[in-house]
């Protein structure tokens, strides 16, 4: 997806603050954080988001739930963390490339809409 601002920022043709990248996964700092620690973590193929899955997205956005843990605690979040992922223009997203928000510390938060 050549238009794709996150398919840009994985093919590095957009700098981002990696804190995370693996064959199929790769994370970065959100560039407005909402929190102390605020990492996007997205699958590097383009999935636009959780209503436009198809069966063969499965195994990549399942693994997204079990690489997220290992990268907050990566992060220092040893006392949890919060994963949201928005949805469509209803639940706020922004960017139609699927990325779960990793956030941390959200006790000082400065935006209480997630
Ligand atoms: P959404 O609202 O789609 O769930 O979240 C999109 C997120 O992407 C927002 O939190 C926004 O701050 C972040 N964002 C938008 N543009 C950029 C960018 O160019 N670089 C980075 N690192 N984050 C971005
Ligand atoms: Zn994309």
């Amino acid at each position: 997806m050549t238009d794709c601002l996150f398919c840009k920022i994985v093919a590095g043709d957009i700098p981002s603050k990696k804190v995370f990248e693996d064959e199929d996964h790769y994370a970065f700092w959100d560039i407005a954080p909402k929190a102390p620690v605020h990492v996007l973590l997205i699958p590097k193929q383009h999935i636009v988001n959780l209503y436009q899955m198809d069966d063969s997205h499965q195994p990549l956005v399942q693994a997204m739930m079990s690489k997220a843990p290992s990268i907050a605690k990566a992060m220092g979040l040893d006392e949890g963390f919060r994963l949201v992922l928005n949805t469509g223009p209803g639940g706020g997203q922004e960017v139609d490339h699927i990325h779960a928000h990793i956030l941390g510390d959200v006790r000082k938060a400065t935006w209480s809409g997630f």
